[in-house]
């Protein structure tokens, strides 16, 4: 079932939005960026008024006929003042930039600590991943609502006051002229307001075109892929999706466009209307004599300049709102709801040498949006120091038990236990390090082996780098490597990468799990890409490894478990079969049939080695 996004009011108003970016600048020790803007704001309400004046004072001098020394200090006193607020103007907008830059880069780290820490759950859902998508789109460049919004209080404040002034100044004349100006333009300001919300409210078009695009970049320069790309042709199928979405994203611009189109004829016909009446009145006085020439000048560039005014105060102010709607999903992608406590949950010391029992009580789970339960009223403990192998056919629920296991997902009913308290009730940061774990899907940093193994760059105990690699059985190959341990992984960031093989992969994955050196051991399918050989000596250092800690064991060759302590065989949603490899034989049940199998295939693959 799809589930509709009905949400399309902006969770945080423009108010909020504002206050938000200013108090950052201000915890970001970026006050700078606040003072700028109202030096700016002062220096161009200051060039605008000298501006409006200069010609009418100028014009003014000469027909009241003052003398020429008084004209020529009245028209040098202009022209220094409007260059020294010129220069001070640009001077103080070339300085702006870092500080706003600094304050949009706080957001993005703000964005990617989310991202990083959020619970994994989140990780897999639809609308976070849309929004985090949406909001690293917003922070991506200068002219993004995360930093652009300077640039638009800074004219919106200009504006603002200067009209202020000017609307005292017109009303000195006719209040009705200002009247006419003022609703013809709220007018305007109303349709642009209405049409301006188109986007947002379509936001999700977008949205999914941009995730698809970032999909395939990341894809394409994914290392990866690469050779998957170049043996089925996929760049055929990539260039085409490419192609579709950008056509997609095409089609929704142009609509958007389209659409403020109109908003822009609206103003332009507004405009032409009170500018006609103002004009008019305006010539109907100097022909009455009711002003000089020089007010008239004053109040006719008054009222192109009050038009000027509320034309760029409704387009800043709908500039505004939408900026205001990005910076609206920025937050809601900061904000997105915790399923699990963090700082707010209770902490939780770990200590290596301390026994820990996990129980799963009565635990059911389902993953989100699916009608199915993938595991159903298991019941499980895990003592200190057990080791536990899972089995079962793929996607039977393995890695699902696991996952539930090591806090990644909660249970869906029932619960988990640690030492008799749910673990719901702790930081689920402070659970993690409980435990070390090897998976089938692992990440490599872009960093030294070192770098890899403490996953830090930071307190690094060399010598406890050097010996979890010596007991990984890692140690003869890095030391054959020209920079040995300072070797570069990740050959998507160094060039001179070392590329390792399968197997030193696993043996790395291990390294970096015993460096962590955690009370539970958590390994699933890590051998996956070995050769028997490897798999075999990998299976043996496990045993060894793992003899003074917990350690769950998800396993495809069931042999492999047998230094285990408790197997368990996981169908049906359940836990079918429980003991040890020994006993699950002589049960004679699944594990038993599907032992035979794998034994059957592996005497058939050795037979046939052998001729
Ligand atoms: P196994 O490890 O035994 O192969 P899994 O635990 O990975 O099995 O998967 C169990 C079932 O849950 C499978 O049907 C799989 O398709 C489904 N599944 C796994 N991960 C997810 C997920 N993130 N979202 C939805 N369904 C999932």
């Amino acid at each position: 079932m799809k589930v509709k996004n009905k949400k399309t009011k902006p969770k945080y108003n423009v108010f909020q939005n504002i206050w938000f970016m200013i108090s950052l600048a201000w915890r970001q020790k970026e006050k700078k960026v606040i003072f700028t803007m109202v030096l700016l704001v002062l220096l161009g309400v200051s060039l605008n008024l000298i501006n409006l004046y200069i010609a009418p004072t100028i014009l003014n001098a000469i027909e009241t006929k003052v003398s020429f020394s008084e004209l020529i200090i009245t028209i040098l006193v202009f022209i220094t003042a409007l260059t020294l607020t010129n220069a001070l103007n640009s001077y103080v907008n070339s300085n702006v930039l870092y500080g706003r830059i600094s304050v949009r880069t706080e957001i993005i780290s703000m964005l990617n600590n989310k991202c990083c820490r959020t619970s994994y759950p989140n990780t897999e859902d639809e609308t976070f991943n849309k929004l985090t998508a949406q909001a690293s789109e917003y922070c991506s460049s200068n002219n993004k609502a995360t930093e652009a919004i300077w640039d638009t209080l800074t004219k919106l404040l200009t504006n603002i006051l200067c009209f202020a002034f000017y609307s005292s100044l017109l009303l000195m004349v006719k209040p009705f002229m200002v009247v006419i100006i003022l609703v013809t333009t709220l007018i305007g300001f109303f349709i642009n307001n209405y049409l301006s919300e188109y986007k947002y409210k379509h936001k999700e078009i977008e949205a999914e075109e941009i995730k698809k695009l970032n999909y395939i970049d990341k894809v394409s320069s994914s290392i990866q892929y690469a050779k998957d790309i170049r043996i089925f042709g996929l760049y055929s199928w990539l260039t085409e999706l490419y192609d579709k979405s950008m056509a997609a994203l095409h089609a929704f611009n142009n609509k958007v466009e389209s659409v403020y189109l109109w908003a822009q004829i609206a103003d332009l016909v507004l405009a032409f209307l009170k500018n006609a009446i103002a004009y008019t009145y305006l010539i109907g006085l100097v022909i009455n004599g009711k002003i000089t020439v020089s007010e008239f000048l004053l109040y006719f560039q008054a009222v192109e300049g009050f038009t000027l005014l509320v034309t760029t105060i409704m387009k800043k102010l709908n500039t505004l709102k939408r900026q205001s709607m990005d910076i609206s999903v920025v937050r809601e992608a900061i904000d997105y709801k915790e399923v699990f406590k963090f700082a707010e949950g209770k902490s939780l010391e770990i200590e290596p040498n301390k026994d820990y029992i996990i129980e799963l009580k009565n635990v059911s789970f389902k993953y989100p949006g699916k009608d199915k339960n993938v595991l159903t009223n298991i019941n499980l403990t895990i003592k200190p120091k057990e080791k536990i192998a899972v089995v079962g056919l793929n996607g039977a629920g393995k890695t699902t038990l696991v996952k539930l296991i090591c806090g990644y997902y909660d249970p869906t009913e029932g619960e988990i236990l640690l030492n008799g308290v749910d673990i719901r009730t702790y930081n689920r940061e402070h659970y993690y390090k409980l435990f070390s774990a090897v998976f089938a899907n692992f990440s490599l940093l872009a960093g030294s082996i070192i770098t890899n193994v403490a996953q830090s760059d930071n307190n690094i105990n060399y010598e406890l780098v050097y010996s979890s690699i010596e007991k990984a059985g890692l140690k003869e190959k890095i030391e054959s490597l020209p920079r040995k341990y300072e070797s570069n992984l990740n050959r998507e960031v160094y060039e001179d990468a070392t590329n390792l093989s399968g197997g030193e992969m696993q043996r790395l994955m291990l390294a970096r799990a015993l460096y962590k050196d955690a009370p539970i051991i958590v390994l699933d399918e890590p051998t996956s890409a070995l050769d028997p050989i490897a798999e075999a000596d990998i299976y043996n250092k496990y045993n060894e490894l793992t003899k003074h800690k917990a350690s769950v064991f998800i396993s495809h060759r069931l042999a492999s478990t047998r230094f285990c302590d408790r197997i368990l065989f996981i169908a049906d949603e359940k836990i079918v079969e429980e003991g040890t490899h020994e006993k699950l034989l002589a049960l004679g049940g699944k594990y038993a049939q599907l032992f035979e199998v794998q034994s059957k295939y592996y005497r058939e693959g050795e037979s046939k080695d052998e001729k």
